[in-house]
């Protein structure tokens, strides 16, 4: 079943745990993470990049993924990641997302808030207020689309960190029901060990009752996610080890299944099963 973010996000929280969040390049990879969460009774959310959204096939991905998250057994959200053009948004919403990270962290502040006040009010004014926002203040390091990660040992450069004293200010005037934070979390690999600011992490949690949501978790140890969860981090997105895991099947396998008969059925079928292998891993994590 369909399921809006922001609810799937507060029960979990209020079990004290958080919510998975995939991102979901190709259908296979979606019906894996789907599969995973039914498996094993949790919601889920799948996430589309802002790429994939764009390209031609985009809209139909999205559709399909919607399609998938009708059906499903447990809750399951599908959410348009890190996008800043208004026009993409509306595309990918109509397509089927029921949710959007509006991402304005690489503008200066106010221009962030503008931005998702805008991306809401266009929203609202074409019959999509149940469209979930989330908001993005503090800049993440990395790319979420390749693995190359942080420049310094596993940490964000500390101007991109969250600056807490925004965060009231930030929440009110954006209305965002979800906000991701920079504290010390890359996207990409980490090099060396990932280091949280578990004190700006604490200095943003009081200041706002909205789930938080943490990036590029890929790499941060399982019992750092937990604690996570504990200062209302509700959201925790991977995408780095998932890719990792499935090309390393691909790597391994892919001349056997090309001696088999070109057998491209079995490699998808061992495409799925590291993602719902490591769906599951972070699902059963983040239930703690
Ligand atoms: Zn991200």
């Amino acid at each position: 079943m369909r399921a809006r973010l922001d609810h799937l996000v507060s029960s979990a929280l209020q079990q004290g745990s958080a919510v998975p969040a995939f991102t979901c390049y190709d259908f296979t990879t979606a019906l894996a993470v789907v599969s995973a969460a039914e498996e094993a009774g949790r919601g889920a959310i799948l996430l589309v990049a802002p790429k994939t959204a764009a390209s031609p096939n985009g809209p139909r991905l999205i559709a399909a993924l919607r399609g998938l998250a009708d059906g499903a057994g447990v809750p399951i959200a599908v959410q348009l990641d890190h996008a800043a053009d208004p026009e993409l948004i509306l595309a990918a919403v109509a397509a089927g997302a029921d949710s959007v990270l509006v991402d304005g962290s690489s503008l200066p502040y106010e221009d962030n808030i503008a931005l998702v006040r805008s991306v809401r009010a266009d929203l609202d004014g074409r019959g999509n207020a149940d469209v979930v926002i989330e908001a993005e203040l503090g800049g993440l390091a990395g790319d979420e689309d390749r693995a190359f990660g942080a420049d310094a040992a596993g940490s964000a450069p500390a101007a991109g960190l969250t600056d807490s004293g925004q965060v009231e200010d930030f929440v009110s005037r954006t209305g965002a029901q979800l906000l991701a934070v920079a504290v010390g979390n890359v996207h990409g690999k980490y090099q060396g060990e990932p280091r949280l600011r578990w004190d700006v992490l604490q200095d943003i949690a009081v200041r706002t009752r909205i789930p938080l949501v943490l990036h590029g978790a890929s790499g941060i140890p399982a019992e750092e996610l937990v604690k996570a969860a504990a200062m209302n981090v509700g959201k925790v997105n991977f995408n780095t080890e998932l890719r990792t895991g499935v090309l390393a099947v691909l790597e391994e396998r892919v001349s056997a299944h090309r001696a088999d008969g070109e057998n491209l059925q079995a490699l998808l079928g061992q495409w799925g099963d590291a993602a719902r292998n490591f769906a599951a891993d972070a699902l059963r994590t983040l239930a703690r």
